[in-house]
């Protein structure tokens, strides 16, 4: 077998994630390699610190990279904010809370479940509920925008909730964060993370995170060690922090970080309030049009759904597969499929990042309309 160098065609990446990447934060990626404790590096580093803290808006210097998708910054929180015992609630309304619920179980964490109905928003009155009947819980988790069903929850209210039981609140903003608005410091989010390929319209494999000053008190007070080396905030810390004075803990990638870094920028130039009104106005724009040309629905109530990731209906006796094959072959574009229950019953269509402007709107509209003969 003869091997050669790989050059894949474009395309156009409009499902859950990734989304395209800036073509500015690719070219990063080409610059000189970096060590991972470089002078030039740690610089680098503590930049992207000050920009994340713009992006979630927080002010807490616990505030990082890990060198991971968003699962890693998931399972990260969970293992430093949670010890065996612990009672912990997790708000479910799809795939990934139950991917929260799968690692809570793994550390040896008690877990109740508030469960909402795939599609919907969580009901606060869920959570206030199952706190009023669970006193000794420590932890609330839930997920700001449900990638698997497009609904979007009032994660303020529910920290408010949390906090209002005498509980931390660990976030997943791994799809809202740079595309919808996510106020860390003033929603009191203890414990949050996200990923690089989202909103953010950088390139996969990092999770950004961070932790306010309660969770830190909060780990710091820990009876059991946080099962988790690589994990481990405290080890995690040590590299992320002390000026120039840095302790080695593994080998960062530091070509994707220069891409991190441009993406971060391309937000704050642009705004990120700016951002995120861009987000809602294609939104917008793409649900009309998905109606009005096409005649498709999302299924998620409007007020409840995550503007730049729309799950939609997929009409009667229209072959699911074949659609998203067709696009893919045929028009070089991709969108998701519904997972866990909605598997089958949905696409899922996405507008963010560097994807969201009418270019794409006016593309997808087109392309769908001739993979569903509607032309
Ligand atoms: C994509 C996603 C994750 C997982 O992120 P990976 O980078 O794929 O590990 C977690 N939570 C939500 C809500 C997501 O959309």
């Amino acid at each position: 077998m003869s091997h050669k160098s790989f050059n894949p065609h474009h395309r156009i990446l409009m499902g859950p994630g990734p989304s395209n990447v800036n073509p500015k934060v690719l070219d990063t990626l080409s610059r000189a390699t970096l060590g991972h404790l470089d002078p030039q590096f740690i610089g680098l580093m503590d930049e992207i610190k000050s920009l994340l803290k713009y992006t979630f808006k927080t002010e807490s210097d616990a505030t990082f990279v890990l060198s991971g998708p968003g699962s890693l910054g998931m399972e990260a929180c969970l293992v430093n904010m949670i010890e065996p015992g612990d009672k912990v609630v997790i708000c479910t309304g799809g795939y990934f809370a139950n991917r929260m619920i799968q690692i809570v179980e793994k550390i040896g964490g008690q877990v109740v479940t508030v469960k909402e109905t795939w599609g919907r928003a969580i009901e606060p009155q869920k959570l206030e509920d199952a706190l009023n009947a669970n006193t000794d819980a420590k932890v609330v988790a839930f997920v700001h925008a449900e990638t698997s069903t497009g609904a979007l929850s009032n994660i303020k209210q529910l920290s408010e909730i949390a906090h209002k039981h005498n509980c931390l609140v660990v976030a997943d903003v791994v799809t809202s964060l740079g595309a919808i608005d996510v106020m860390v410091d003033e929603w009191k989010l203890d414990a949050v993370y996200s990923c690089s390929q989202k909103g953010l319209a950088c390139v996969a494999g990092m999770s950004p995170v961070s932790f306010s000053e309660q969770a830190l008190h909060h780990i710091k007070n820990r009876k059991i060690p946080i099962q988790s080396w690589f994990n481990d905030l405290n080890l995690l810390m040590g590299y992320w922090s002390g000026g120039q004075k840095r302790m080695y803990h593994h080998t960062a990638p530091s070509n994707q970080f220069y891409g991190l870094h441009e993406a971060l920028l391309i937000l704050k130039d642009e705004e990120i309030e700016n951002a995120w009104r861009r987000h809602k106005e294609n939104s917008a724009k793409l649900i009309s049009r998905l109606k009005e040309e096409l005649d498709l629905e999302p299924i998620v109530p409007s007020g409840e759904r995550i503007p730049h990731l729309l799950a939609i209906k997929v009409p009667y006796g229209v072959d699911e597969a074949k659609v998203r094959v067709d696009l893919l072959t045929k028009h070089n574009l991709e969108i998701g499929a519904g997972l866990g229950e909605l598997a089958g019953k949905i696409w899922r269509i996405g507008l963010m990042g560097y994807n969201s402007n009418e270019k794409m709107i006016d593309y997808f509209i087109s392309a769908m309309k001739k993979v569903l003969d509607k032309n």
